[in-house]
């Protein structure tokens, strides 16, 4: 079976170039478009990875990722910062609010796969048991 990777991203181009990696690398994608939806789908879709742009209007992506954690049916589903700044000091603001890992824009194909490799809990249940 596929593992289910979310996307929650506000814009249209790089959700493509996300989701065409990602289903060309053999992963099932679902996408939302704002953090309110994100929120809504990790809860009730069931992904076994989100990856959350942190740059999204009205709820960003930290305060999303706080909800998904405050929520018992997706407190535990890893997410992945997909941040814009490196120096920023996004990267330590994504691991606070509960990431798992993060990944900078812009998106490299060889990078993004790998984080989500580290990260994925194993289908089998192999592996390190997170
Ligand atoms: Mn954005």
């Amino acid at each position: 079976m596929k593992q289910r990777i979310l996307v929650v991203e506000d814009q249209e181009d790089n959700r493509r170039i996300m989701r065409d990696l990602l289903v060309s690398a053999g992963y099932e994608v679902i996408e939302a478009v704002s953090g309110a939806e994100g929120v809504e789908m990790a809860a009730s879709a069931n992904p076994d990875l989100i990856l959350m742009d942190l740059q999204l209007p009205l709820i960003d992506g930290l305060e999303a990722t706080r909800r998904i954690r405050a929520e018992p049916a997706s407190s535990r589903t890893p997410v992945i910062a997909v941040t814009s700044y490196a120096l920023s000091g996004d990267n330590d603001k994504a691991l606070a609010a509960g990431c798992d890992a993060y990944f900078s824009k812009p998106v490299s194909p060889r990078r993004l796969l790998a984080k989500v490799e580290a990260v994925l809990p194993k289908p089998d249940g192999e592996g390190d048991g997170k």
